[in-house]
């Protein structure tokens, strides 16, 4: 099938989905940080610990923190839970149930709640996963499998082989996990298209249900970039990028993914519901050093520093920055988050919300997009083509307004 007849088929499944968490529905999200990792891994600049804290001491405060900011989501049921990291998989599932049934006692959690652990494969041991199915009601596993090769495992320098990776998703389906996320990086540096569907054969035989591939990035502070700054390590090409983000693109769709957003496919039914709430912006609540919480009218971020942040919380007292936002900024993120999904930017809805001359603005300024078939104008919606999501960066810049 070439690319642009898949395209055209591929823009029916978009049309029915396009409603498919319609965004007027009042729901919230719960973000827990669990920053300990046991090895740290060489291109990763989250904030991270080594050291695995005392596990009580750190749940007392993330609970502290769940009863000082109980109004924050203004009394909207919380339809997702993330627990993210770092890795969380580090804690035991009594710890995790602890922090759940925390949750449920200051909020109102939805019946149907999509609960994701994103998980270390090698953490995902039998009776690690025996004891989350007994004792917690996480529904979702976001696995870290990266690659299913070892060399390049090992320049990553994960805790985990490729056999590892393989195993622990046979292992959750036995346990009976039915909603698997897999984590790949691509890009990486020596790494090939051929490597690359290699690794995505391998994913295909494991049968699993949403995928979020990710190029590798270099970032400051980070040993890839000491190793690049040595002459180390060599980027790959823009051209080797492209071709495989292509790949990415084109395989997935032939496998029946949908490229629900820039790093994300996922079957029918299987889109992360956090994160489509991220991007369609509704209330979500950070919990633990260096998470994000957003209320629509301002963002907020605790301090990076688990020390600061746990002895602080014993005073009872959170250490946070905030920025509101005003129109231009709410503008600019709506562009930035809904642009990059196949949901797109609804140009009625910008008009209503931020009024008719930046919804004609917006408009004009991505005719010129439109015509070099980066942009598909859908309606009254403008949505990016396959093309488009090569040059998101810089599209999403360009119809930026300035602050
Ligand atoms: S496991 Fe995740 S958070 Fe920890 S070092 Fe690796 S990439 Fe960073």
């Amino acid at each position: 099938m070439s690319v642009k007849d898949s395209k055209t088929q591929l823009g029916l499944v978009y049309l029915s989905f396009r409603n498919q968490i319609p965004s007027s529905h009042k729901m919230a999200g719960v973000y827990i940080h669990i920053p300990f990792c046991r090895k740290i891994c060489h291109y990763c600049d989250f904030y991270r610990v080594t050291a695995v804290a005392d596990a009580p001491v750190y749940v007392r405060a993330l609970i502290k923190e769940m009863e000082l900011r109980a109004d924050y989501l203004e009394g909207e049921p919380v339809e997702t839970i993330y627990f993210g990291g770092g890795t969380p998989t580090v804690m035991d599932a009594l710890w995790l149930k602890e922090l759940l049934q925390a949750i449920s006692e200051y909020h109102i959690v939805a019946d149907n709640c999509e609960i994701t652990l994103e998980a270390n494969p090698d953490d995902l041991t039998d009776d690690y996963l025996r004891s989350i199915r007994k004792s917690t009601p996480v529904n979702r596993l976001s696995i870290g499998i990266q690659s299913f090769h070892n060399h390049e495992l090992q320049l990553m320098n994960r805790r985990h082989t490729a056999e590892e990776a393989y195993d622990c998703i046979e292992r959750a389906y036995r346990h009976g996990f039915t909603n698997i996320s897999a984590d790949l990086i691509y890009g990486m540096p020596g790494s090939t298209t051929d490597g690359l569907h290699d690794n995505l054969d391998r994913m295909f035989a494991l049968d699993i249900q949403h995928l979020s591939a990710y190029h590798i990035t270099i970032e400051p502070k980070t040993e890839f970039y000491r190793m690049v700054e040595k002459g180390m390590l060599i980027p790959v090409t823009e051209e080797e990028s492209l071709a495989q983000f292509r790949t990415l693109i084109e395989r997935l769709r032939q496998r029946g993914f949908i490229h629900y957003e820039l790093s994300n496919w996922a079957r029918e039914g299987y889109f992360s519901k956090h994160n489509t709430n991220y991007w369609k912006r509704k209330l979500y609540l950070g919990l633990g050093p260096s998470s994000h919480s957003y209320n629509r009218i301002s963002r907020q971020w605790n301090v990076s520093d688990i020390t600061i942040y746990m002895k602080a919380l014993e005073t009872g007292f959170l250490p946070f920055e905030k920025e509101n936002l005003d129109p231009v900024k709410r503008f600019n993120e709506h562009l930035l988050t809904l642009l990059r999904t196949m949901w797109g930017v609804d140009l009625k809805e910008i008009g209503e919300t931020y009024g008719a001359e930046v919804s004609e603005r917006l408009l004009k300024s991505s005719e010129k997009y439109v015509r070099s078939g980066h942009i598909q104008l859908n309606g009254e919606t403008i949505m990016l083509t396959d093309e488009g999501y090569f040059i998101s960066d810089a599209i999403v810049r360009n119809l930026m307004m300035d602050d």
